[in-house]
């Protein structure tokens, strides 16, 4: 009897960090039977020559749970090699609605293309459990046990853990904070013993205020939640900032005693890249000078703003003193409309004040006016200095994630970031290997969040499967804009480059650049 599937004669890079060997693999019923030089009749032979094949990648942090309702392609991570995302993250999701009809719910509304592993979000169990009294206050004992009662039926289910936020930006509901930022020391202590009671399962935090920074009183909060637990914590956002320069650094040293534990930062391998729309400059809301611009929003009095000399003079003295802003290398011009400006696309603020012998803020705001306000600059705010991003990249304390592909799509999208590692990190810039890089796609997340089956290349487990050309793999280090969600709305997704075939449970269901296959993907259980 023949294998399904034969992949022949690729480098296998096994997951584990171990050098690539030459060989193949051999899939039947979903599993990988046998790995190494194999041959034998299959249903399906793909020849791997001249690439790289690896377990699929696991993308930790995605916010998914809206768009897996009528997007079972789960795009654009399923373009990118990724064949597992965890949901339900920063204690944001959409569920539990009623815990009896969850699983019909879910059903219903899926037919995913790759796994789907939740993390219960504390949010829509405070909810259950208090109501709109979740909004305001922490929940009294009787409540605590109710919700730590619906929690341990999550985790007994195959939850792989709860998430939770503590960010002031993080808001719901008629701008309230999220319910879950209400939770009480106590109420903590009763979730993470949900955990620590069953041995398993992970906590996932949104923990930094000021992006980066990691203050006292959250230092305290990851250790209480690590010690009351006794599992893993991974935090979010780990983000390099030229801003203040030493902020990581400083987030790394303090949380080490904590890290020791099994606290685990996120980073993307990717810049931050925002769309500025100067309809709407909330990346700029932070200066004092541009209140005024949010308070009469008609264009006629932006535009008499963005002119007004005394306006320029006041924000070129705030740029005295930064405020998360970068500079002006870091700000492109995009898109514009007008057709004397298109030949500046692409360029940064710097560049075109140095050829034009101006001001930044005056080139800057000068094309805002020419452009009658139409014009879109991305700014990259993040994660951009290169050396302090090989140090990151190299820290396995690390977690590599925080691709957000179902989060604010209209704004920005990073959920490229297994290619982007893979293709500018290992290839052009080479900071790590490619065996690394894979480690840290595959069995680094997999045994974080204790998906058991998943994240190497090894008989006996589920056959979900890259296939790259090491020469191509990429994306591009910022979204794309697109009009496909329901009704037509904007969102931004990065394509990929390079993966040629992705496998989920043994099913082709990503090959030559097309989505081929539908519902392959499970709902995987802790
Ligand atoms: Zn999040």
């Amino acid at each position: 009897m023949g294998y399904d599937v034969l992949i022949k004669n690729g480098a296998l890079i096994d997951g584990t960090g171990t050098a690539a060997r030459h060989g193949s693999v051999a899939i039947t019923d979903g599993k990988i039977i046998e790995v190494g030089e194999i041959d034998g009749p299959a249903n399906q032979v793909i020849d791997a020559e001249g690439t790289v094949v690896a377990p699929g990648f696991i993308d930790p942090h995605t916010h998914y749970d809206a768009q897996i309702c009528w997007d079972g392609a789960v795009t654009p991570s399923s373009w990118h090699g990724v064949t597992s995302v965890v949901v339900g993250n920063c204690g944001v999701g959409i569920a539990p609605c009623k815990l009896e009809s969850r699983e019909i719910a879910m059903r219903d509304l899926v037919l995913s293309l790759i796994h789907l592993a939740f993390l219960a979000p504390l949010t829509p169990f405070r909810h259950y459990v208090m109501g709109t009294e979740s909004l305001e206050r922490a929940a009294t004992p009787k409540e605590t046990r109710d919700i730590q009662a619906l929690l341990g039926e999550a985790m007994d289910v195959g939850a792989f853990g709860f998430s939770s936020t503590i960010l002031n930006q993080h808001l719901g509901f008629q701008g309230r904070p999220l319910a879950c930022r209400n939770a009480s020391r106590n109420e903590l202590k009763a979730y993470a013993n949900v955990l620590k009671s069953r041995g398993k399962g992970a906590i996932e935090v949104a923990l930094t205020r000021q992006i980066g920074v990691l203050e006292e009183e959250q230092c305290e909060l990851l250790d209480f939640l690590l010690d009351h637990s006794g599992r893993p914590v991974t935090f979010i956002a780990l983000f390099d900032r030229d801003d203040i320069s030493e902020a990581v650094r400083d987030t790394l040293r303090r949380a080490a005693p904590m890290i020791k534990k099994g606290a685990r930062p996120q980073t993307s391998p990717l810049p931050l890249t925002r769309e500025i729309n100067m309809r709407n400059p909330f990346s700029f809301a932070a200066f004092p000078s541009w209140k005024r611009l949010f308070e009469d929003t008609s264009e006629q009095a932006q535009i008499a703003i963005y002119k007004d000399r005394a306006f320029r003079d006041q924000f070129r003295e705030e740029l005295k003193n930064p405020l998360a802003f970068g500079n002006w290398e870091r700000i492109t011009l995009h898109e514009a409309q007008t057709n004397p400006l298109k030949h500046l696309e692409g360029l940064t603020v710097a560049e075109i004040a140095g050829a034009q012998g101006k001001d930044a803020v005056d080139t800057f705001l000068d094309i805002v006016v020419a452009d009658n306000l139409s014009c879109e600059f991305t700014m990259a705010s993040f994660n951009t200095r290169v050396d302090r991003m090989a140090e990151l990249l190299n820290d396995p304390s690390i977690l590599i994630g925080l691709g957000d592909g179902g989060a604010h799509v209209d704004m920005l999208c990073d959920c490229g970031y297994p290619t982007y590692l893979l293709g500018t990190w290992v290839r052009e810039r080479g900071v790590l290997s490619i065996e690394q890089a894979v480690r840290r796609l595959t069995s680094d997340p997999a045994d974080f969040f204790g998906i058991s089956d998943r994240g190497r290349l090894q008989p006996g487990l589920a056959a979900d499967i890259v296939i790259f050309d090491p020469d191509t793999i990429g994306s591009g280090n910022r979204g794309e804009r697109r009009y496909d969600l329901p009704g037509g709305g904007k969102r931004m997704v990065m394509p990929s480059r390079g993966v040629q075939y992705t496998l989920v449970n043994g099913d082709v269901v990503y090959a030559g650049g097309q989505i081929v296959g539908s519902g392959s993907g499970q709902i995987l259980r802790a």
